[in-house]
């Protein structure tokens, strides 16, 4: 067997040691005499786990005890349409635009009633976030909407610029959930596909304030209203089980990996010497984003010779570095880091794209 550097967008690199454990748990989990994918999601066995899950998730993520936690499905896309539905109730809100996801995210609610889009950095091809002056909000918006990493265009809200708001802050936080600490009470839901930094895809995870459950009309599906999960603990119906089994050892991995903090400074360490190549490469490979809002997730960058592309990408992949292929609407390389890429995948890198550089230069 012979793993790759896996720089995928998503589905994306797992940590190793947490499919080793769910290797070797497949199929007899803790003496169960069978794995957690053949399991009732009502038995005691399950219950345990996505207990544990959630209690392991609000150590990580300090979730106030005022917050519920969902384990959901139908992907971060779904939750573009499930929150209009659940929070608008005739109102209006406010969409900032900052790449391609808050633009779906802001095309997709404009289904379910009166939306505006409160700023876009489209105009600058979004790569940096708006000015304070720049954005034109609505006091009485039912909600805020903001994407804090844009997994294509490689731009990252690090601070609380956008949730300086009294409307409830919405954030679309799919590709660098527990990827650093963030302020839970600053926002009053945040959503997540799993499987940029959490898992397998198929679990789609929502925090969300107390009070802004309950508050869908009655004539949308049970599964799609908040009340209705949150009452059910998630399982109105058969839940994604083992995705939320995976998640749940991802977050113990991240406990010992030191939590959010540890994991953050590895990210760092990671995030500047990546960029530290590309800006000291005298022009060979640039990236476009503004310093300031660089993701450390996602390092979309370009060759100055595009003619070199393929090349690069067949080099790469005999190197063992997959994945590595630019989003369609950006070109180029995207380099996708995440929790689970080791340091030494990301040092991988960039010695393969200094040599590549000197080589081609
Ligand atoms: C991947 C991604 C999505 C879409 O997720 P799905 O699970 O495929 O619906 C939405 N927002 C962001 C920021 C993403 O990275």
């Amino acid at each position: 067997m012979s793993r790759v550097w896996n720089f995928s967008a998503g589905p994306a690199v797992l940590p190793e040691e947490v499919l080793c454990q769910a290797q070797e748990e497949l199929l007899d989990w803790h003496g169960a005499g069978c794995g957690v994918m053949e399991m009732s999601h009502r038995g005691k066995e399950f219950t345990s786990i996505i207990e544990q899950a959630e209690a392991d998730l609000r150590e990580l993520m300090g979730i106030p005890a005022n917050y519920r936690v969902l384990f959901l499905q139908g992907g971060a896309t779904l939750q573009f349409a499930q929150i209009p539905m659940n929070l608008l109730n005739g109102r209006s809100a406010d969409y900032i635009v900052t790449g391609s996801w808050s633009k779906k995210a802001l095309k997709e609610a404009m289904r379910f009633g009166n939306v505006r889009c409160a700023a876009t950095t489209e105009n600058s091809a979004f790569t940096r976030l708006p000015e304070a002056e720049e954005v034109r909000l609505d006091p009485q918006a039912a909600y805020l909407h903001v994407c804090t990493n844009e997994t294509i265009h490689g731009v990252e809200v690090s601070d609380d610029r956008l949730a300086r708001t009294d409307v409830p802050l919405v954030a679309d936080m799919s590709s660098h959930i527990l990827s650093r600490p963030v302020d839970v009470s600053k926002y009053a839901l945040i959503y997540a596909g799993a499987q940029k930094n959490i898992g397998p895809s198929g679990v789609t995870l929502v925090i969300i304030r107390d009070d802004l459950v309950g508050r869908a009309p009655g004539n949308i599906p049970s599964v799609m209203d908040y009340a209705v999960m949150a009452e059910h603990g998630s399982m109105l119906n058969t839940p994604p089980t083992f995705g939320i089994y995976f998640a749940g050892l991802v977050f113990q991995w991240l406990k010992r990996q030191g939590g959010v903090v540890g994991i953050e400074r590895i990210n760092v360490e990671k995030a500047e010497s990546l960029y530290h190549c590309i800006d000291n490469s005298g022009g060979f490979y640039r990236n476009p984003v503004d310093k300031a809002c660089r993701s450390r997730m996602n390092v979309p960058f370009t060759l100055l010779r595009p003619e070199l592309d393929a090349t690069f990408l067949a080099e790469a992949k005999a190197a063992g570095l997959a994945g590595l292929k630019g989003h369609k609407s950006v070109g180029g390389m995207r380099a996708s880091i995440y929790n689970a890429m080791p340091l030494a995948g990301v040092q991988a890198l960039v010695a393969f794209m200094n040599d590549f550089a000197k080589k081609h230069a």
